[in-house]
């Protein structure tokens, strides 16, 4: 019977993987493997395959092929590094890490320095020649063991048990720092940490190295199902990932004394993308010490505030191997790297190598400079970033003349490093249970500030407007998700001190308490006092607002740049849903092909108008209500003026009047009695009309056609406005091509009686103008028995357009507005994997999208289809219905650029890889 491969080894120069099994050995593995192949110098070991986790988690032990091959492999290693697992004189230590096949950074538990007990330690002195430095890796050992392997580490707030005694050590020396503790004291403490995993596991701490590897083997794949990991995988939908694999590598020490170091690079800046190599580095230090913000770390190239501490200076040849590694690295991934190192003794490794994280602006930045290095092509830079960058890129920085008048008021707190781009504006919380509170409960905005985040604070750091730390370098926690998150983060703010027991941050003598306000601004890394207004991004000052030249803007040039090339390979149009004359210009500069749909409803609350559709409801009679939409005619025929004209050349979605009329009206007592005295009536009878108007259900109630049906005046007034402006503006020599839509259509005879009356109408004030206006009549297809009727409804239309929030609505039976209240709920205990009103549900809503797309197109096999649901802008939704077969998409005016991504990434044909 032949054996199934459970392990994968690397080292002498060779290794079994490659960078193509990720699936199988995760990103960390198949990279490990990839770099060996490359002789790029690694620290040797193996890897137990993704499919080892999930045979265990499906039957709670390992198959029993995987331990023979697990003892071979530590030959293998043993031979390769010259020296025994568990032997006393001369012992192999290895790491244990965990590696999924998409990156989780700090989402899963690591071991170092395993192999270490009370014999081998005296081995691993002895060869050293350094006692302090062994017993520093041996209780480094024994906490991550207790914490990780035995589950001693605490959640939420509560002590760590060894940083508990570490703390009493250091205080007991009158010491503040780790490194000042002695070898006696490290062995005292490994000593007290023994005792301590003994009193709480009620078992001894396990001095064989075979038991150790396999205590951590198995806690790396059970550490897939803490609740981190999921709580991580649900909020970046990683939910298909199966398993981790689970690396064990040989030791390199980068805390082997001075001409030691460890720590992390980016091939090229994450926050802005710009080609300078990148990283920081903790000299005499080990493994997670970077990452984890405990010290903050030097940046590793020469500057002036490196002071002469940067690896560049200190260890030139290491650096000078690190910089001729990292640009084969990039060269042969062509993509941005995120590389973990170690110098021991002078001597380089490389621990990982993946994918750098990077903010919306690097992705671009990157995707399009590769593009000119001839790194990558057009269609890949397209791959290359995640529509949802966009959205960062287009965030909103601070008001420079607030933020300047504001330093100039002495508000400028104090400055860390720049972590995350954009600006915000919060009440300052200090855990993230109080963040979730203050969001979901109160409203609020917040700003979370920590000594330093870990992975349990996820959920409050999704919630808050922004992120600031005390402790932490560029690659601390905090940074890495916030960048991934697209959130504004200052990291390494050492001024503050952030007391959690008074529930307040002091810093340069000032008190900021639990609520106050506190402003960051992610890209200079300033942290002001108070609250500040935040202002429009570069490329929308450059595309929108004009007041920054093009030209002058790199980043508006690249990014021009970038949707330029998706244009060219999408089919998927992109319209906008726009209904003021402002949006739909701000939405054609950043690429709108047409409005999708302008809902003429927010017209009628504008100024003046509303008073005279409060009239138009509450009149008496025919007579009253005429004279009503006499007042209204020319209101809205100088808004399609607006539109049209903002849109020339373009075709315009115009809906007829959709929600139910008492939308309108006051509801509550003050402001009934003032409407009563505006209008002129009895506030008695006012408050009658409104009651009589009430409904139910009134999404489901006397709104969209049925309204048009028993009020055909209110649609003949708006056909005409629409039409008047299309004559006036045809004949000035202006391009117009509006479309009538026809809203909440479920029969054809709806369809038919309205859009008989628009066409009449039309011809009417056509020939009234002599004017020749090309016109659409269509429906929206919002209703799921339009769906299924959709052959006979498309006799009558000219167009579709898919209105998903409330085909949504009506197809799952839940309220738009008030599905939020158990959603939140669904989501979290898996019912749903995303919420419906926000990213298309492709499986049931999906299905009746197609089948009306298909019924429509039999029966009129021109017929535009098009979509103006929420769902229009975003990603997912969109690359479905690329492949649905639409025409175009609809989306509010900022989301227009994710949505020309999006669709020329589904037209490609495949995923985005990488990016932000
Ligand atoms: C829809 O239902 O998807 C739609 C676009 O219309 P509204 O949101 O105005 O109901
Ligand atoms: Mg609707």
């Amino acid at each position: 019977m032949s054996q199934n491969h459970w392990v994968y080894t690397f080292g002498g120069g060779r290794a079994e993987g490659n960078a193509r099994m990720k699936e199988l050995l995760g990103g960390k593995g198949a990279n490990l493997a990839e770099m060996t192949n490359l002789g790029v110098r690694v620290p040797p070991g193996f890897t137990l395959t993704t499919e080892a986790c999930r045979q265990f988690m499906r039957t709670g032990e390992l198959p029993g092929e995987v331990r023979p091959q697990v003892e071979r492999a530590l030959r293998l290693l043993e031979e390769w590094q010259g020296c025994r697992f568990g032997d006393n004189a001369n012992p192999l230590l290895v790491s244990v890490r965990s590696g999924a096949a998409k990156s989780m950074p700090g989402m899963m538990d690591t071991v170092l320095n395993l192999g270490l007990n009370d014999a081998t330690v005296a081995g691993l002195k002895a060869r050293s020649g350094n006692g302090r430095f062994a017993f520093d890796c041996y209780r480094r050992f024994v906490q991550m063991y207790g914490d990780v392997v035995l589950g001693l580490k605490p959640e939420g707030d509560e002590e760590d048990p060894f940083e508990e005694l570490l703390t009493q050590r250091k205080a007991a020396r009158g010491v503040v720092s780790d490194v000042d503790l002695t070898e006696d004291d490290l062995r005292e403490l490994v000593g007290a940490f023994k005792q301590r995993i003994a009193e709480r596991t009620g078992h001894p701490y396990p001095q064989d190295p075979m038991e150790q590897l396999w205590g951590a083997i198995l806690a790396v794949f059970r550490s897939w199902n803490n609740p981190r990991a999921i709580s991580y995988r649900r909020i970046y939908k990683l939910s298909e990932l199966g398993g981790t694999a689970v690396n064990v590598q040989a030791m390199v020490f980068g805390n082997l004394g001075t001409d030691c170091a460890t720590g992390v690079a980016f091939t090229r800046d994450p926050s802005t993308g710009e080609a300078t190599f990148f990283g920081e580095f903790l000299p005499n230090a080990q493994g997670e010490d970077v990452v984890a913000g405990i010290r903050t770390p030097i940046p590793i190239g020469r500057s002036q505030e490196t002071a002469g501490k940067s690896l560049e200076e200190t260890m030139p040849k290491a650096y000078a191997e690190l910089t001729e590694v990292y640009r084969r690295l990039e060269k042969h991934y062509a993509d941005m790297q995120d590389l973990e190192f170690t110098i021991q003794n002078g001597v380089l490794y490389l621990l990982q190598t993946r994918t750098g994280k990077r903010t919306g602006q690097a992705a671009v930045r990157i995707a399009v400079e590769m593009v000119d290095e001839g790194l990558i092509d057009e269609k890949t830079a397209v791959l290359r970033v995640d529509p949802e960058a966009i959205v960062q890129i287009l965030a909103p920085a601070f008001d420079p003349q607030e933020k300047r008048s504001a330093i100039a008021a002495g508000r400028l707190l104090a400055k860390g490093l720049p972590a995350g781009p954009g600006a915000a504006s919060g009440r300052v919380v200090l855990s993230a249970e109080k963040a979730l509170d203050m969001v979901k409960n109160k409203n609020e905005r917040v700003l979370l500030v920590r000594t330093e985040t870990s992975p349990e604070d996820i959920a409050g750091m999704e919630v808050a407007e922004g992120i600031l730390t005390a402790r932490g370098g560029m690659t601390s926690h905090a940074a890495v998700v916030a960048r991934g998150m697209g959130k504004s983060c200052v990291a390494g703010c050492t001024a503050l001190e952030v007391d959690a027991s008074r529930k307040e941050v002091r810093a340069g003598g000032k008190v900021i308490k639990q609520g106050d306000y506190l402003s960051i601004d992610g890209s200079t890394g300033e942290v002001l006092l108070g609250e500040i207004p935040t202002s429009p991004s570069e490329i929308i000052r450059a595309l929108v607002e004009g007041s920054v030249e093009i030209e002058a803007s790199p980043a508006t040039r690249r990014f021009q740049r970038l949707l330029s090339w998706a244009d060219q390979y999408r089919t998927l149009r992109v319209r906008t849903n726009a209904d003021q004359p402002l949006d739909a210009r701000v939405a054609r500069s950043l690429g709108a092909e047409g409005i999708g749909l302008c809902r003429t409803e927010h017209m009628f609350f504008g100024g003046d108008r509303i008073t005279a559709v409060r009239e138009m409801i509450l009149a008496e009679d025919a007579t009253q209500r005429a004279r009503a939409l006499d007042k209204l005619l020319p209101m809205q025929r100088e808004d399609f003026v607006g539109i049209f004209r903002a849109m020339e050349g373009l075709p315009v979605t115009i809906r007829l009047l959709d929600p139910p009329l008492h939308e309108f009206l006051p509801h509550d007592r003050a402001a009934l009695e003032r409407v009563a005295v505006e209008m002129k009536v009895p506030v008695e009878r006012l408050r009658q009309q409104v009651e009589q108007l009430s409904e139910f259900n009134p999404m489901l109630g006397h709104r969209g056609c049925r309204l048009g049906i028993t009020h055909p005046e209110i649609y003949g007034m708006q056909v005409r406005a629409i039409f008047e402006a299309a004559s006036d503006l045809a004949l000035a020599g202006i391009a117009v091509e509006p479309e009538v839509m026809i809203p909440l259509v479920g029969t054809v005879e709806e369809i038919r009686a309205t859009a008989k009356q628009v066409r009449d109408i039309a011809s009417v004030v056509l020939a009234e103008r002599g004017a020749v206006v090309p016109y659409l009549v269509g429906t929206m297809i919002e209703v799921p028995r339009a769906c299924l009727v959709a052959d006979q409804i498309a006799a009558e239309a000219e167009f579709f357009s898919f209105g998903t929030n409330d085909l949504t609505q009506m197809t799952f039976g839940f309220s738009r507005d008030d599905a939020a209240k158990f959603l939140d709920a669904y989501l979290r205990e898996g019912i749903l994997a995303a919420d419906p009103f926000q990213s298309l549900d492709v499986e049931g809503v999906g299905q009746l999208v197609r089948l009306a797309a298909e019924r429509g197109r039999a029966a009129r096999s021109g017929i535009k289809l098009g979509i103006c649901g929420e769902h229009g802008g975003d990603p997912a939704s969109v690359r479905f219905f690329h492949r649905a077969g639409l025409d175009y998409v609809s989306c509010s005016p900022y989301r227009v650029p994710i949505a020309r991504l999006a669709a020329a990434q589904e037209a490609i044909g495949r995923p985005a890889e990488t990016g932000a």
